[in-house]
């Protein structure tokens, strides 16, 4: 190159445009009542985006069937304001007959696709499509993995990721994440041989810097396990997010005590754009190629 171009400069443009739009991030979250589902998407953005049942209680709150809800709120940090839809799921795996429990799920992920597809669509498009698509769906096993509702056929329809709830704690009370292998291998095992892939999928790594990163959040993170909390305390004169127990107080942050931090960075912090473009490129363009497949005829 003979000068300076200013090709480079297509970073802050960009860094620009989101400060001015924000973006859009929807996250699911699926598994049976009381697993922590609520208490880690409050932990994992910082604060009160879902609704805690306040004493919990098994009887009471569990409604008649799947029912499906969605929370927005907007979180601003260094100036970009990301729009952010909390989807719960309440009733999900809770009934005496779980057979059909994916099916209002899978429903809904597919209706969000067809409202998109039906904007993309029309002769006068809106100038930015709102985006109600499931762009993350987080699944919540037992910390014992044996409450299995039936194989999760939405991580196919959604990235979806794995999450085994209540982790820290081994039965000798003793605070390890790395104990919790003994748990997690068979959870691991379980999903293998049901054929269950979650994101981030071999396939789509596009290189081997992808391949190394992914493969360690295969290999050594999924099902990530994780406590969730909004109660501080404080350890060595530093205010903590954690759980007291009788053995102690298992800090979320803390990786000797559990994945929280592994799975906050993932989301978050290294794959969000990239759960965006899978579900964009990916789920909706397979849902897209079919629906407009089946109409052509
Ligand atoms: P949800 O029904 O899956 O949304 O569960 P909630 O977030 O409402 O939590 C149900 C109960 O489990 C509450 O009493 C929480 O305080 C508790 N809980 C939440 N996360 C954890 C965790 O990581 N470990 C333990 N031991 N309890 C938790
Ligand atoms: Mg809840």
């Amino acid at each position: 190159l003979l000068g300076y171009i200013g090709i480079d400069t297509i970073i802050e443009q960009m860094r620009k445009k989101t400060m001015k739009t924000g973006f859009d991030f929807n996250i699911m979250v699926v598994g049976q009542s009381g697993l922590g589902k609520s208490t880690l998407v409050n932990t994992l953005f910082k604060c009160q985006v879902s609704r805690k049942a306040s004493s919990w209680n098994r009887e009471e709150k569990i409604p008649k069937t799947v029912e499906i809800k969605a929370i927005g709120h907007v979180i601003e940090e260094g100036g970009v304001k990301m729009k952010l839809t909390v989807i719960d799921t309440p009733g999900f795996g809770d009934q005496i007959n779980n057979e059909n429990c994916w099916e209002p799920i899978e429903k809904y992920i597919n209706e969000q696709y067809e409202k998109f597809l039906k904007e993309e669509v029309n002769i006068a498009r809106k100038k930015r499509i709102p985006d109600t698509r499931i762009h993350c769906c987080l699944y919540f096993i037992s910390p014992t993995g044996h409450s299995y509702v039936s194989a999760p056929p939405t991580l196919g329809l959604a990235p979806g990721c794995v999450i085994q709830a209540y982790a820290g704690l081994d039965d000798q009370g003793s605070l390890s994440a790395r104990g919790q292998n003994i748990v997690m291998t068979p959870v691991r095992k379980e999903l293998e041989v049901n054929g269950i892939e979650f994101y981030p999928q071999k396939e789509f790594d596009e290189d081997l810097e992808d391949k190394t990163e992914n493969d360690k959040i295969r290999q050594e993170s999924m099902p990530f396990a994780v406590v969730g909390s909004d109660k501080e305390y404080q350890v060595n004169g530093k205010r903590v997010l954690g759980r007291k127990t009788p053995w102690g107080i298992i800090e979320v942050e803390n990786l000797n005590h559990c994945e929280f931090a592994l799975l906050r960075d993932f989301v978050i912090r290294t794959h969000l754009q990239d759960l965006k473009e899978v579900t964009h490129n990916i789920h909706y363009e397979t849902y897209r190629a079919k629906r407009l497949n089946d109409n052509g005829g």
